[in-house]
């Protein structure tokens, strides 16, 4: 079967894969040859795939996956490679985050705050499994 994970800006992926794993806004869902056609709205996560035995990871944040006749399409904001992540970048804006999240001040857009704080805790979590 094969997967594509496309942003607005660029083909992240697009190969053949065995397993996908990712993150629905219901929850985590797996995905192997010959699955009945499925579609699900993505949350902020890490989309993992194998392929012959090796794992690759990926962040994608939000968006939707789509599979049918053994193609999985993936149409997200913002996708990037574990290995292809900024590791003290994603470090420094999730303090950024924390910090905006513990000043409680109404200036403080907490929705935002939330989002960019899952975006760092996924990069990392990406970065620290491709170590
Ligand atoms: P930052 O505050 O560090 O910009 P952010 O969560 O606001 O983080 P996004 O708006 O999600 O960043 O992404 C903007 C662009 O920067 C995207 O193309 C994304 O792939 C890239 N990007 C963001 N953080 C990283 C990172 N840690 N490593 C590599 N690329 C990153």
């Amino acid at each position: 079967m094969h997967l594509k994970i496309i942003t607005h800006d660029r083909v992240v992926f697009d190969e053949d894969v065995d397993e996908i794993y990712s993150k629905g806004v219901d929850g985590e869902f797996g995905i192997l040859k010959g699955h009945v056609p499925f579609m699900s709205a993505l949350d902020i996560g890490i989309t993992k795939v194998v392929q012959s035995g090796k794992t690759k990871l990926f962040t994608t944040m939000g968006g939707v996956f789509q599979f049918k006749n053994d193609e999985g399409l993936i149409l997200t904001q913002c996708a990037e490679c574990g290995d292809e992540i900024d590791e003290v970048r994603a470090r420094d804006a999730m303090e950024r985050a924390k910090a905006r999240l513990a000043e409680h001040s109404a200036s403080v857009d907490a929705k935002r705050a939330e989002a960019a704080l899952a975006r760092a805790m996924v990069r990392l979590k990406a970065t620290m499994n491709n170590k």
